[in-house]
């Protein structure tokens, strides 16, 4: 069942279709009820769906019990991973079901500064959420929920630096304070202290654009579009070597054979399946043995790899893992802010290993130089950045680790 990607959904920036639609209904049961939010986010079984994949309604809980008259939500919509696609479509499509959501969130976290934060490279997301925003504000739906938070609300696109990093919740925070985007030291997490030292709640853009769903149709409802327990559905973002890449949305829990073979059409022609960069290319590997898991954040956990954005870069027989791996560390080297050493300079280091062997000019210590980087970089860094590309290699390299002998020095 399509619910964030139903055609009936895709209204752009028309508030009057999207409430004609049904739209509206959340957030009015929301109003009537504020006090149920909560709990109905718990029974939902909600996680956030930007990576991390935390309880929905303990981060909301953990703002809203914080002291002060002022708290703040940055909508995250950054989204500059490679593989990752969804929220864009999101918000330049369907960005009313994410304002909702997010104006849903407001209400239960009495939050009075609202944020779509968006990358700039994405022009569509941005004009047509600054429209849907308008059209929001001028709504008495948006006059209600300052009514009930007994405060005025302010709800506003912002465009982020467009820089990878932005994305980082306490980047977020930095760019929405109109610095550069440099993660932050945690504690204090931004629950404590965000924009401007107020309590701050940051979702990503699919995660809120469930909520107006959940509350209109309720905890159950949601929880059984699920599969083997999981609820919900969840946007695969699918590319590679695949026949139908594009943007899946699918129950949560779908097996990976499920999205590469039948929504995907298979791979390409006389391309074997080999792996899957899953959720995104900071994970771990995944190969043919493990094309029947499911694709849920507890499924993929025991497998010791994890759902992140739902990204899946599909690698086929023919295509070198190397190479990719090597494209991947090198994104994650260019977009190091530089603030921790070891990112800064471990990193570039991974890098300038990985290029030499994939362009024929390894050295007899490579193997033994990356091992102890993947060994010495996790949790060096501020933010998940360093993880990211110790990881990948860690698991590139214990998995293919015939295509990196095979790109030493002979004799
Ligand atoms: Fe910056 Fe890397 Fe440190 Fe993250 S881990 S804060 S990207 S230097």
């Amino acid at each position: 069942m399509k619910v964030l990607t139903d055609p009936a959904a895709c209204v752009g920036a028309d508030l009057g279709a999207w409430l004609a639609g049904g739209g509206g209904q959340g957030l009015a049961r929301a109003l009537a009820d504020p006090g149920a939010i909560l709990p109905v986010l718990e029974q939902s079984g909600l996680r956030g769906l930007g990576g991390a994949g935390f309880p929905t309604h303990r981060k909301w809980a953990g703002v809203a019990a914080q002291p002060g008259p002022e708290r703040w939500i940055i909508c995250n919509g950054n989204e500059d991973e490679p593989g990752t696609f969804k929220d864009r479509f999101l918000l330049a499509a369907t960005p009313h079901q994410v304002i909702e959501g997010a104006l849903i969130a407001a209400l239960a976290v009495k939050a009075t500064q609202v944020v779509l934060y968006i990358n700039p490279r994405e022009r569509e997301a941005v004009l047509t959420c600054r429209a849907a925003v308008a059209a929001w504000m001028a709504h008495p739906l948006a006059a209600s929920v300052s009514a009930a938070i007994g405060q005025a609300l302010t709800l506003q696109v912002r465009e982020s630096s467009g820089h990878y990093i932005g994305g980082e919740e306490t980047g977020a925070i930095s760019s929405v304070e109109g610095g550069f985007p440099f993660p932050r030291l945690k504690p204090p997490f931004p629950f404590q202290q965000g924009v401007h030292g107020a309590p701050t709640l940051v979702n990503n853009v699919e995660t809120l654009a469930h909520v107006p769903h959940i509350l209109r149709h309720g905890a159950a409802w949601y929880q059984a579009l699920g599969l083997g327990g999981a609820a919900g559905t969840k946007l695969y973002s699918l590319s590679g070597d695949v026949l139908r890449p594009g943007l899946h949305e699918l129950p949560m829990g779908t097996s990976l054979r499920e999205l590469v073979f039948t929504q995907g059409g298979g791979m390409l022609a006389g391309r074997g399946f080999k792996a899957v960069f899953t959720g995104g290319p900071s994970n771990t590997l995944l190969t043919a043995g493990d094309l029947d898991v499911a694709l849920d954040f507890e499924s993929l956990r025991a497998r010791g790899s994890r759902l992140g954005t739902g990204a899946m870069i599909v690698v086929g027989e023919g295509t070198s893992i190397l190479r990719k791996t090597a494209e991947y560390v090198a994104f994650f080297a260019n977009n190091s802010c530089g603030q921790c050493p070891p990112c800064k300079i471990g990193t570039h280091q991974v890098s300038r290993i990985l290029e030499r062997l994939d362009t024929g000019a390894g050295r007899a210590g490579d193997l033994a130089a990356l091992e102890n980087l993947a060994r010495l970089l996790p949790g060096s860094g501020r933010c998940g950045l360093v993880d990211g590309a110790a990881t990948v290699l860690a698991s590139s390299l214990a998995t293919f680790r015939a295509e990196y002998e095979a790109a030493l020095p002979r004799g």
